[in-house]
């Protein structure tokens, strides 16, 4: 079922819904079904699967030589994807990139995803990879996630690359896009962002999902300045809770986002990560309480491979 049906079908009340990453190559699918199974006692309509590009590295052959190696080391998200529907019969939603894609993968990925039943995609630039500065695309991909959306949306009007093939059927994806309260990285404003933000939704984006934040009324000044751009669809907020004290300068630095200086200091005060997640779980839930109490349709938890703290959450929440 798509996004947008659990959302009308759900009356107001707020849904929980998570996000998992898929496991370092060499792992098996156990320790994602073992972060799964707690969760499912709060009924998330859906479960998100995050899609990890290549990565390069170099290796010492030596001689004084190195040899470049593409690795992927979080392979199988459309794998997990079928998995998860067919264990949990819910919907599981893969992530897909421009980065890493030409047109034709995108078609070929989407085919697959149509043939398995998934019947919803978050559509995403991704990030440049780690030798590079700024993002580049493959030479026939996507320079911006809007192209990638219309592309998708190109799709389920039955339109393929190929513009010979005849009679062709139709996909029918709901597409989400990424959403940030404290604007893009690389973004000069946040005005700028949601003025991009807007052509993903002209393109046939239904809804969105927002990068995590720590102080709500980023969030809520974000939202009312969608809706005053014109933006309609569905807002999703995005929440991770903190849960040692290494992320404390990570998340910053990694994905821009500012932590308010009193869970700074709560944090600080901390004398091991078991206060620090502590201190985690009682943040978000707050937060998580002041945006059901807002009317949020989705409260959407970054689980980063770990559960127990989430599952604290919806048990406080949900
Ligand atoms: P875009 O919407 O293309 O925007 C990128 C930048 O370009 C923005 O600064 C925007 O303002 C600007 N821009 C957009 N269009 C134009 C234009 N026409 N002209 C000029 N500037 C423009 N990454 C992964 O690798 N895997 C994942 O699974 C993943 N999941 C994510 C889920 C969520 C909810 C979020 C918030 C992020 C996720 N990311 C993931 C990270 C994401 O790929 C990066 O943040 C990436 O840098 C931007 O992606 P985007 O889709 O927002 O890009």
């Amino acid at each position: 079922m798509k996004v947008t049906e659990h959302i009308e079908q759900a009356n107001g009340e707020t849904l929980f819904t998570f996000e998992i990453l898929p496991p370092l190559k060499g792992q098996d699918i156990k320790s994602i079904f073992d972060n799964i199974d707690p969760l499912m006692e709060y009924k998330p309509p859906f479960i998100d699967v995050t899609y990890h590009r290549e990565e390069y590295t170099f290796k010492e052959l030596g001689n004084g030589l190195l040899k470049k190696q593409v690795v992927k080391k979080r392979p199988g998200t459309v794998g997990i994807c079928a998995a998860i529907q067919n264990k949990y019969q819910v919907d599981a939603i893969p992530h897909i990139l421009c980065g890493g894609f030409t047109k034709e993968d995108t078609e070929n990925f989407l085919i697959d995803l149509d043939f398995l039943g998934i019947d919803n995609v978050v559509a995403l630039r991704g990030d440049a990879v780690k030798s590079e500065t700024y993002f580049k695309p493959e030479t026939e991909g996507h320079m911006y996630a809007s192209e990638l959306v219309s592309q998708i949306q190109d799709l389920n009007n039955g339109k393929y690359l190929d513009e010979e093939l005849q009679n062709s059927s139709q996909t029918n994806f709901c597409i989400g896009v990424a959403g940030y309260p404290e604007k893009h990285m690389e973004a000069p404003s946040l005005d700028s962002d949601i003025h991009f933000l807007k052509k993903k939704i002209k393109a046939g984006a239904e809804y969105i999902v927002t990068q995590m934040f720590f102080d709500n009324q980023k969030f809520f000044k974000f939202e009312e300045k969608c809706r005053k751009a014109g933006i309609t669809v569905p807002i999703i907020p995005g929440l991770k809770p903190i849960a040692t004290r290494k992320q404390l300068n990570m998340i910053p630095h990694r994905f821009h986002v500012d932590l308010p200086d009193d869970l700074i200091m709560n944090i600080v005060r901390c004398k091991d990560n078991k206060a620090i997640r502590q201190v985690g779980i009682e943040w978000c839930t707050q937060q998580s309480k002041e945006l059901i109490e807002a009317g949020v349709p989705i409260l959407h938890y970054y689980s980063m491979g770990r559960s127990s703290n989430i599952e604290a959450i919806a048990k406080a929440v949900f």
